[in-house]
């Protein structure tokens, strides 16, 4: 029997007044393209890679990364899929590796991510040569995790640059994908516009910058309140995030969890972002939500929290006037 919420899987995503809001999955492992399906979605708008190496006993071979990435472009028919480069390190440990230093006191400000890409280039430049090689077999787009200053974005355009100018003397097939970076260091919210002149898209990653921007780890329950998507000053750094990238026409989008807070999408739309990216169980609240939303009210609400909120309680006083949560 249809749930009630069923008919919304096969609909594309509208505010009330009309206005098409991208929705993208946010996927883990390469098994849930075949849940995704049933969905009617505008793509995959965020692989997270580091499960490949998670989930086994030893480094995943080129080939071996080829084979997966190839079988998610094809199966996604041309429709946009951002791959995400191995994000290990934080709460996120691959045992065989060394990245897990117990001299490092605070894991979550250390070696990892993009960081551990670029100590480790044998195991960065084995993932690019796969994510390029499978880029002909549909529309890639390549991310890259936990970038916090342009110097680290050179680094990594010319490895694979380099990468690029190997697969040509091999003769070797590839197209060129789009490059972007997850924004979920506040030194890349403050530094956007330089950003958003040598990148090709951004995509915010909350669950992060939440945690850095307030300074509270995101997986420590005693100051979980601080740890709140509603936070005023997060709210400014999103909107003047958004901003830049609007202003520069640069493809934005969102791909925390926040993008399924039913408080804070209200808040995401009325700032201008037209594309999220979420686990698929959240994709048919978010879309029925969606619905209920008038675009021009949200702008008004927006501005009026980014202008007068102190407190999350405010945020949460302001959006009541607005609408019915
Ligand atoms: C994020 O930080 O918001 C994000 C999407 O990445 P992850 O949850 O994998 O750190
Ligand atoms: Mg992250």
């Amino acid at each position: 029997t249809e749930k009630p919420l069923d008919k919304l899987k096969k609909r594309n995503a509208f505010t009330k007044d009309g206005k098409k809001i991208g929705i993208n999955a946010n996927i883990s492992s390469p098994k849930e393209v075949n849940l995704i399906k049933n969905y009617m979605i505008d793509g995959i708008g965020l692989y997270r890679t580091e499960y490949l190496y998670i989930d086994s006993y030893s480094l995943p071979t080129e080939d071996e990364q080829f084979n997966v990435y190839k079988n998610i472009l094809s199966s996604m028919n041309n429709k946009p899929v951002v791959i995400r480069t191995l994000d290990i390190g934080g709460d996120k440990q691959v045992p065989y590796l060394d990245n897990n230093d117990s001299s490092e006191r605070n894991p979550f400000l250390g070696n990892r991510s993009i960081r551990f890409s670029l100590s480790k280039t044998i195991i960065f430049r084995t993932q690019i040569r796969a994510l390029l090689r499978a880029s002909i077999y549909g529309n890639l787009s390549i991310m890259f995790p936990m970038i916090s200053e342009l110097n680290e974005w050179y680094k990594v355009k010319k490895i694979i640059n380099e990468e690029k100018r190997k697969l040509d003397d091999g003769g070797i097939a590839y197209k060129n994908p789009k490059l972007g970076i997850m924004v979920e260091v506040p030194s890349v919210a403050i530094m956007a516009d330089q950003f958003a002149k040598n990148v090709d898209f951004m995509s915010i990653g909350t669950n992060d910058l939440i945690q850095y921007v307030m300074a509270a780890d995101r997986g420590n329950p005693t100051v979980a309140a601080l740890d709140n998507p509603l936070n005023p000053a997060l709210l400014r750094m999103l909107e003047r995030v958004v901003n830049v990238a609007n202003a520069y026409k640069m493809d934005i989008s969102l791909c925390g969890e926040m993008a399924c807070n039913r408080y804070a999408l209200p808040i995401l739309i009325g700032m201008g972002f037209k594309n999220l990216s979420m686990n698929i169980n959240s994709t048919l609240d978010v879309k029925a939500l969606l619905s209920l939303l008038d675009y021009s009210l949200m702008q008004k609400m927006s501005e009026e929290i980014i202008k007068n909120a102190c407190t999350v309680k405010d945020v949460i006083k302001i959006e009541q006037r607005f609408i019915k949560i």
